[in-house]
């Protein structure tokens, strides 16, 4: 299997961020403005549950408003850091400075190539959303402990 969560055939129900996490994400969409911010999340999964356990923060070679790339460095370095800490990439963040959290047509295009948790922040209604691309989109519950 290609993508990270084809793998799981359990329905995800909801995916758990700290209060710490949330804050530390939102900050940084905001620091970011007025570009787009992103960043790769890792976590566990356990029956339907994705629990976030580390953050890296991303830079957005795009510097643009409207889109973001990770650069390939970082996407390596990822890859190494899930294999250091022994966590999976559960989970990409970006951020949409002007616009709500729902998935543009080419954040679809990438949650296709990149069938994990996709987390969008809107810096206009400062509201975390969390969607994955099955058979349609679907938004998954996030839950703050
Ligand atoms: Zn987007």
């Amino acid at each position: 299997m290609d993508g990270w969560l084809c793998r799981s055939r359990i329905k995800l129900h909801k995916i758990i961020l700290t209060e710490l996490q949330k804050q530390l994400l939102s900050n940084y969409a905001e620091n970011e403005k007025p570009n787009e911010s992103c960043a790769i999340l890792f976590g566990t999964r356990k029956t339907g549950i994705i629990k976030v356990e580390k953050v890296f923060l991303t830079k957005n070679i795009e510097q643009s408003p409207t889109s973001f790339t990770i650069s390939a460095e970082q996407r390596l370095e990822a890859d190494k850091m899930e294999r250091d800490m022994n966590l999976e990439i559960i989970g990409i963040f970006h951020s949409h400075p002007d616009s709500k959290t729902y998935p543009s047509s080419t954040d679809e295009k990438f949650m296709e190539l990149n069938p994990v948790v996709w987390i969008i922040f809107s810096g206009v209604s400062k509201d975390l959303r969390a969607y994955i691309l099955e058979s349609e989109l679907l938004e998954i519950p996030i839950e703050i402990e």
